[in-house]
């Protein structure tokens, strides 16, 4: 099938998931707007744009690839050849060493459909426990917050149009005139209405140089930033005591602990001073409706679900919960970061959000799959955990992934490269020959964004249609196609018997039914008539959801807790050995770990290779000009990158980005230590030093 015509779609990246049409024709396919589409009205930034140029692009793999023995080749194979290679070795694999011995590894770009089936595939094809995905990387920490302080976790609780009407936003780690320049729209609508912003970030980075405040916090500091903000809110009298005794529980104990943080102590420990903060209290006492939202900056510590409290407790204090234009969220990362985190591929839930280890759950959902609740394999281990252990005596010993390229974005990237290699089988299901598809048994090729149907959940929690508009490659089968294949060589087939995506996703609506995150009432049909549909939906007359908490909380009470937190130091400060913050991020040009926008010639031409910026006072300290080769050396290892010298970033700061492979791979270096509850790496912070190198990772 071919459209002759532009084809309404959504963008391959992030969780904006903006929408755009996709032009097919006999040169090629192009991208235009789709201003109809309410979330990005037409807007799109360089990625988006340049997607179409991944369709039909010369690296694509366009037949399964499979080695013989490890240190062979991988060489061509058919698709009978390698898929019956990787259920006889997932089956041999659980005869030697038990079911949970195979692992499945999932992204947080995959489909609602694909989400969905690969962990029904998980449990119902291979009965094991050991699930878990790269969104563990990228928003559990928010996920995990919000879970316990609202009883629900959806992104954004309100549609992205809120935020051009909030009289004050506040910004936690997110550098959204970079990552989604299309939001910036309703920022810019926001400041034209006299609306404030206080970005809250080390660097100052496009989008704090926007604000009305830019806080240029210490790395690792955010949490005591907000309770700093907290306790100056009960000084000043912000406190909303109504919105407090009507809708919320725990504000006593939580307001103890802010009262230790006193401002001059929070400057001591984030480095902003007490003027700063006070004028930042001022700006939220002033605003009728504020709106906090956090991001990954705030999010990838080993503290990232307290941070996250934090500044939901501070929303709750001044009652900025609940009411238009107002409350918190947490902006998503990747392209499906929400659906991909609602419906099973996580370790330790089944699809609607459900609790696998809810009785009930197991009930509903093995109902629905049409097996016994007690063939359902219990909880795994989250992402890091699984990816340290394997190949060891009690991990996972063969491996599935789909769609996450772990070599180039997991931390401590180097071990996990180890890992890998010490796996009895690795199987990989991508569209290009990514890091860890090269180290793989079997490689995959699978369909990408507009050659298959399918469902995303944007940063909204809106539920949107990617139409298939061009066929895929000769040889490429869609992941959907390659599950149920596998699922037949494994004697399952009978409950993998879909016939397209759709099908797919009417299952996944009966699975969430009376879920929280229940899509019963969301159709292929509704989505492209209403242009997306947000969840909970529970039924057909259901008009979707798109402001939640407007009366009550998911909790069991429907009231909001507090959480008292307390700021504690990164898992590795600064030392005499490695006395600098590291911390990461991402381009404007690249998303994730860039396999596919490294391969979009304009984007890689943009940013062609891995580079550090450094202060041009700590840069004169080591000598190091503009452009220098730089070595960057943590506990964990070393990495190369070219100096670039600005003074958007704090002196005692190195900031890279984790888009690229090689010597300039970041996560060589980055530290795995986990958020003791989301179990989320501690990505944006670790200690470092830099000394001049002679040669970068090109020889140049
Ligand atoms: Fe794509 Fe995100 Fe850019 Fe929108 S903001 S065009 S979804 S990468």
């Amino acid at each position: 099938m071919v459209a002759s015509s532009a084809t309404p779609t959504h963008c391959p990246y992030c969780s904006m998931q903006c929408g755009m049409k996709l032009v097919v024709g006999a040169g090629g396919s192009s991208v235009e707007r789709w201003p109809e589409f309410p979330t990005n009205k037409g807007g799109l930034c360089q990625k988006g744009w340049t997607a179409a140029e991944l369709l039909g692009h010369h690296d694509r793999l366009t037949e399964p690839l499979v080695r013989e023995w490890r240190g062979g080749e991988l060489r061509p194979a058919t698709w009978d050849e390698a898929l019956t290679r990787v259920a006889d070795e997932l089956r041999d694999c659980q005869g030697r060493h038990g079911r949970a011995a195979v692992g499945v590894f999932g992204g947080g770009g995959l489909t609602n459909e694909k989400a969905y089936l690969l962990g029904k595939f998980a449990r119902v094809g291979l009965g094991t426990s050991n699930i878990d995905y790269n969104g563990r990387f990228c928003m559990s920490s928010a996920a995990t917050a919000a879970n316990r302080a609202f009883g629900v976790d959806r992104g954004l609780p309100f549609p992205a149009e809120d935020i051009a009407s909030a009289e004050l936003v506040v910004l936690v780690g997110s550098n959204v005139a970079e990552t989604m320049p299309p939001v910036m729209q309703y920022f810019e609508e926001q400041r034209a209405r006299g609306g404030r912003l206080i970005v809250i970030d080390p660097r100052a980075t496009p989008t704090a140089r926007a604000a009305s405040l830019h806080l240029q916090v210490t790395p690792g500091t955010d949490l005591a930033l907000a309770n700093g903000l907290f306790n100056l809110a009960v000084k000043e009298g912000l406190v909303d005591d109504n919105f407090v005794a009507a809708r919320t529980t725990g504000f006593d104990a939580a307001r103890r602990v802010a009262a230790s943080y006193w401002p001059d102590r929070v400057e001591r420990i984030t480095g902003v001073p007490v003027e700063q903060l006070t004028v930042a209290a001022s700006l939220l006492g002033e605003a009728a409706s504020v709106m906090i939202l956090t991001a990954r900056g705030a999010e990838q510590h080993s503290k990232g679900t307290d941070t996250v409290l934090a500044f939901i407790n501070l929303a709750l204090a001044l009652g900025q919960v609940g009411k238009p234009h107002s409350g918190y969220g947490a902006l998503t990362g990747q392209g499906n970061g929400q659906g991909g985190r609602e419906h099973g591929q996580k370790a330790d839930q089944l699809p609607g959000y459900r609790r696998l280890d809810d009785p009930a759950a197991r009930r509903h959902v093995a109902g629905v799959w049409g097996v016994d609740p007690d063939s359902l394999p219990g909880p795994g281990i989250s992402a890091y955990e699984m990816l340290e252990a394997a190949g060891t005596d009690g991990g996972v010993r063969a491996l599935l992934i789909m769609g996450s390229n772990v070599v180039v974005s997991a931390p401590n990237a180097g071990h996990i490269q180890e890992r890998l290699d010490a796996l009895d089988f690795l199987v990989v299901a991508d569209l290009f020959l990514s890091e860890t598809a090269e180290r793989a048994d079997v490689v995959l090729p699978a369909a990408q964004w507009a050659e298959e149907d399918g469902t995303m959940t944007n940063f909204e929690g809106r539920v949107i249609l990617r139409r298939a508009a061009v066929d895929p490659p000769a040889g490429v089968c869609t992941d959907l196609h390659i599950l149920t294949a596998l699922a037949a060589r494994l004697g399952r087939g009978d409950l993998f018997a879909f016939a397209d995506a759709q099908s797919v996703f009417d299952e996944l609506r009966r699975a969430s039914s009376g879920g929280i995150a229940d899509y019963n009432g969301i159709t292929y049909e509704r989505i492209a008539a209403e242009n997306g549909v947000f969840w909970p939906c529970p039924d057909a007359a259901h008009p979707g959801t798109p402001r939640m908490f407007l009366d009550t909380f998911g909790t069991a009470d429907g009231q909001a807790r507090f959480y008292p937190v307390h700021h504690k130091a990164s898992a590795e400060e600064p030392s005499d050995d490695y006395p600098l913050y590291l911390t990461t991020g991402r381009t404007a040009e690249h998303y994730q770990s860039g396999t596919q926008t490294r391969r979009v010639a304009s984007l890689a031409a943009a940013e062609p290779a891995a580079f550090v910026e450094i202060h041009p006072d700590l840069a004169a300290v080591f000598a190091v000009a503009d452009g220098d080769v730089v070595q960057v050396d943590t506990a964990r290892g070393s990495v190369l990158a070219r100096a670039r010298l600005t003074k958007a970033i704090r002196s005692d700061t190195l900031f890279m980005a984790f888009h690229w492979p090689g010597k300039g791979r970041v996560n060589l270096v980055t530290n795995p230590a986990l958020d003791p509850v989301s179990k989320m790496p501690e990505f944006k912070v670790c200690a470092a030093r830099i000394a001049k190198a002679t040669k970068c990772d090109d020889g140049s």
